[in-house]
C-alpha cells in the first residue's frame, strides 16, 4: 500500500477507499517498486493518526506560531535542529533528524488549488501525499532545504515573494554583504519552492488521471519568465518568475530529476553563500523519524 491516510475526515476515507488499488498500481508503475517499496515503507515508520491535523489549533501548539484560517492542506517538515551555519554558510549540524505532518481539513479542501478543477477530495490529498512521496525518496529532501532556506532569511510569508521581500530588507539597516546574501537566498527558495511544487503538480497529474481527475499544467511548455529586480545595493538580481523551468523535458524526466536533485539541481547565482549553503545540505545524513518521537521531552 502505497498512499496511506490515517486522519478522521470521513469523506477522504471513503475517496480513498475506493480508488487506492488503481492508485497503487499507478505508484509502482511510475516510481518502480523499489522507490513505490521505499515510500510504503517509510510511511508505514513514521505516519499515524498523530501525523494528521484536522484543526489548526494542535498544529499551531507544534509550529509556535499561528497559521491563518484560509491555510489550504498541506504536508509539512519538523525539525528541532539548531540549522546554525558556520562563517562559510555551510551547515554545521551534519545530521538532522526529521518528521512530517499533514494539515488535512475540509476547509482546507476549499483553499487548495485543486479545488479549482474537481470537487473530489482525494485530488488534493493526492498533491500532499505526493509531497511526502519526494520527501521520502529524496537522499536529503528538499523540503529541507526550503526550511533552512527560510529559517535564514525570515521572509513575513511563504511562499516569499522575493518583490516582498526586497521591501522587506530595505527597513531593515544591514550591511551590503548581508543584503547581498540574503536576497541570494530568498531567490534560491523562490525558484526551489516553484520547481518543487511543479515537480509535484506532474506527478499529481501521472497519478491521478488513473482515476479519472484530469489536473490541468497551464505553465507546462511555457517560456521560461524572469524578473530583474534593483537591489537595494545597486546591483539587479535576475530570478524565474513563471513560465515552465522544464520546458525540454519529460514528465517522467523531471520527476526523476527532482529526486535525484543533488545531481541536478545547481543555483543559477552569483551570491557564493548559496552554493556553499546547497553544496553543504547534500552531504548531510537525514532521518525521518514519526512526529512524537521528534517532539518528546528527554
Ligand atoms: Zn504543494
Amino acid at each position: 500500500m502505497v498512499i496511506v491516510y490515517y486522519g478522521r475526515l470521513e469523506q477522504l476515507t471513503k475517496e480513498l477507499e475506493e480508488t487506492r488499488d488503481t492508485l497503487n498500481h499507478r505508484y509502482i508503475k511510475i516510481l518502480g517498486q523499489e522507490r513505490a517499496n521505499k515510500v510504503t515503507d517509510t510511511a508505514k515508520r513514521i505516519l499515524g493518526p498523530e501525523s494528521f491535523f484536522e484543526t489548526t489549533n494542535v498544529l499551531n501548539s507544534y509550529l509556535g506560531y499561528k497559521l491563518p484560517p484560509n491555510t489550504p492542506n498541506k504536508m509539512g517538515l519538523f525539525t528541532r535542529a539548531s540549522l546554525e551555519l558556520d562563517s562559510r554558510d555551510r551547515l554545521k549540524d551534519r545530521k538532522i533528524r526529521t518528521s512530517i505532518g499533514f494539515y488535512i481539513s475540509e476547509n482546507g479542501f476549499q483553499y487548495g488549488s485543486s479545488s479549482k478543477f474537481t470537487e473530489r477530495m482525494i485530488a488534493s490529498y493526492v498533491h500532499e501525499f505526493n509531497h511526502f512521496v519526494y520527501y521520502a525518496l529524496q537522499r536529503v529532501p528538499l523540503e529541507l532545504v526550503s526550511f533552512i532556506l527560510f529559517d535564514k532569511i525570515q521572509a513575513r510569508k511563504q511562499p516569499i515573494d522575493i518583490g516582498d521581500y526586497v521591501a522587506q530588507i530595505e527597513e531593515v539597516d544591514l550591511p551590503h554583504e548581508e543584503i547581498f546574501k540574503r536576497l541570494g537566498f530568498a531567490a534560491f527558495s523562490q525558484v526551489l519552492h516553484d520547481s518543487l511544487e511543479q515537480a509535484t503538480r506532474v506527478l499529481d497529474k501521472m497519478i491521478l488521471e488513473s482515476i479519472g481527475i484530469n489536473v490541468p499544467l497551464e505553465w507546462r511548455g511555457m517560456e521560461r519568465l524572469y524578473q530583474d529586480i534593483q537591489l537595494p545595493t545597486g546591483q539587479i538580481l535576475r530570478t524565474g518568475v513563471g513560465g515552465d523551468p522544464f520546458k525540454n523535458l519529460e514528465d517522467k524526466e523531471i520527476i526523476e530529476q527532482l529526486l535525484e536533485w543533488e545531481k541536478y539541481l545547481n543555483p543559477v547565482t552569483r551570491v557564493s553563500s548559496v552554493h556553499n549553503l546547497v553544496e553543504s545540505l547534500k552531504g548531510i545524513k537525514v532521518s525521518r523519524v514519526p512526529l512524537q518521537e521528534l517532539f518528546k521531552v528527554k
